[in-house]
């Protein structure tokens, strides 16, 4: 499955870096482009002002406020002692020009209405001038005051060639090097963009390498300690998940097909036997009976089959009704000493109780539950041996003990006994008529009344099935896959 390039996010991710690193480099171009220029003309400003100041302080420490003729003669020598390069010019109290430096080669210094008009009212002011020859000029005009009367005015002026030059060199550099910076930064968050989304790449290549086929490959982790990490344990462990169910659902399937198959090839081989040999009634009758016997079993597996798929799929019911416990214990008591008759096996029954025992369950399938239990003591268990029915109660559950004194399990099985089909002896197990999903049924409905169930057994002295269930019924939401009929 491949992504459309503008959704990838690779270029996603390129774009956006991108994006937020130019406009990152752009605000910070324009800020230190308008705080530099800004700052160049204070500077400037600073300059010229300092000047003025200087040039006025003299004239009061020297002259005392006389004659601005006497501040003149020293004016070229300031500004050669001071290193000025500003243009200077001193006019009296009239306006005129009396001097100014030899800079300006004989020229004057302009001197408009408003500049005129702001040193009358003894103001400075401070304009920027457009050269005709080109350039630009900052020029400061400067009140002299003398008993607060208009004596003279410094001019001071100073071209701003030098700082627009700087000015210009810093956007040339802005304009220049911006995009070069732009490209580099798309070329690095690419490369960058590659570098994060390189496991995820590696991670879905082998995703997609993985099918119902080969469910045992695991995705690779890497060396990563990150989410991505994370993520991969994650699907590595519903990979186990989904292994372990597919190994299940392949075995049961082919378990079950196994079992039905065996009864059908004894149904056709005793059929085919009988067609070619057999000639009185009572041979077909025999084999007529010998059929039904197959049909019966195969009955009895593909019940038991729907009734755990249906278990599963939550389609199976339960109807809750208060019920005694103790009854049923006895009635199973008295039912199981007929059946034990045939072989000879003495049933006991111990009630640990001194109370009747009411819980709330579904009686049908609790009654099942204990049968089966039962009818595998028996059939587990030699003649002349003995089988124990206990009721006891603890905790908020009852308990139901079936002990016989049987075969017993070998300890390596009794992980196993619960899953469908197994069986601990198979080729003994199928010929006893078992099916081998007895135990799968009688788990399932422990379980779902809210109880356990547990085993516990020695070779040749026999095996103890423990259910216990709680006396209140089920807990409520806690086996969603079981339908609760109140
Ligand atoms: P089956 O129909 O074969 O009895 P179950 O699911 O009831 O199937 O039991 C599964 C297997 O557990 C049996 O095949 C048998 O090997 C073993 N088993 C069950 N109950 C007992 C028991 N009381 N004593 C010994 N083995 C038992």
């Amino acid at each position: 499955m491949s992504v459309s390039p503008l959704r990838s996010i690779k270029v996603r991710l390129t774009f956006w870096y991108a994006m937020t690193l130019a406009v990152i480099l752009a605000v910070s171009a324009l800020f230190s482009y308008h705080y530099f220029s800004h700052n160049l003309g204070k500077q400037v400003d600073r300059q010229v002002r300092e000047i003025a100041r200087t040039l006025e302080q003299h004239r009061i420490e020297e002259h005392r406020g006389s004659n601005i003729l006497e501040s003149c003669e020293h004016l070229q020598d300031m500004a050669h002692n001071y290193n000025w390069t500003a243009f200077l010019v001193l006019r009296d109290a009239s306006l005129q020009v009396v001097c100014a430096t030899d800079n300006l080669g004989g020229r004057e210094l302009p001197f408009g209405p408003i500049a005129r008009q702001q040193v009358r009212w003894l103001n400075e002011h401070m304009e920027t001038l457009e050269l005709e020859a080109g350039g630009r000029l900052r020029l400061l005009s400067f009140p002299l005051v003398s008993s607060e009367r208009l004596a003279g005015v410094i001019q001071v002026a100073q071209e701003l060639g030098p700082l627009q030059e700087t000015i210009e060199e810093l956007r040339l550099i802005y304009l220049v090097v911006g995009p070069f910076a732009i490209f580099w930064l798309c070329l690095g968050c690419w490369l960058l963009a590659e570098r994060t989304i390189a496991p995820i790449i590696e991670v879905t290549d082998a995703a997609q390498g993985i099918t119902a086929d080969n469910l045992s490959r695991r995705l690779p982790s890497g060396n990563y300690q990150d989410e991505l990490a994370q993520m991969v344990a994650c699907l590595n462990q519903m990979l186990d998940r989904l292994e372990k169910s597919f190994r299940r659902i392949r075995q049961f399937s082919g378990d079950a097909s196994h079992e039905l198959r065996t009864p059908l090839t004894i149904l056709r081989g005793e059929t085919e036997v009988t067609l070619r040999w057999a000639k009185t009634p009572d041979e077909f009758r025999d084999m007529l009976r010998s059929n039904m016997e197959e049909i019966d079993r195969m009955e009895r597996i593909i019940e038991s089959l729907l009734t755990l798929a249906k278990s599963e799929v939550g389609e199976l019911t339960l109807e809750m009704k208060e019920l005694s416990l103790s009854d049923l214990v006895q009635e199973l008591y008295l039912q199981s000493s007929l059946l034990c008759e045939t072989k000879n096996i003495k049933v006991q029954l111990l009630l640990e109780v001194d109370q009747e025992i009411r819980i709330r369950g579904d009686e049908l399938r609790l009654r099942q539950m204990f049968l089966n239990l039962i009818s595998n003591g028996i059939k587990y268990t030699p003649e002349n041996g003995h089988l124990e029915i206990t009721l006891a109660m603890g905790n908020g559950y009852a308990c139901v003990d079936i002990t016989d004194s049987g075969i017993g399990i070998p300890a390596e099985h009794l992980p196993h006994i619960f899953d469908r089909f197994y069986r601990v002896d198979k080729a003994r197990n199928r010929m006893d008529g078992g099916t081998g999903l007895g135990l799968a049924i009688v788990k399932w409905i422990a379980e779902a009344h809210g109880g356990s169930i547990k085993v516990a057994s020695e070779i040749n002295k026999g095996s103890t099935f423990s259910v216990c269930l709680p006396i209140d019924g089920p807990e409520e939401g806690k086996h969603p896959k079981t339908t609760i009929l109140e």
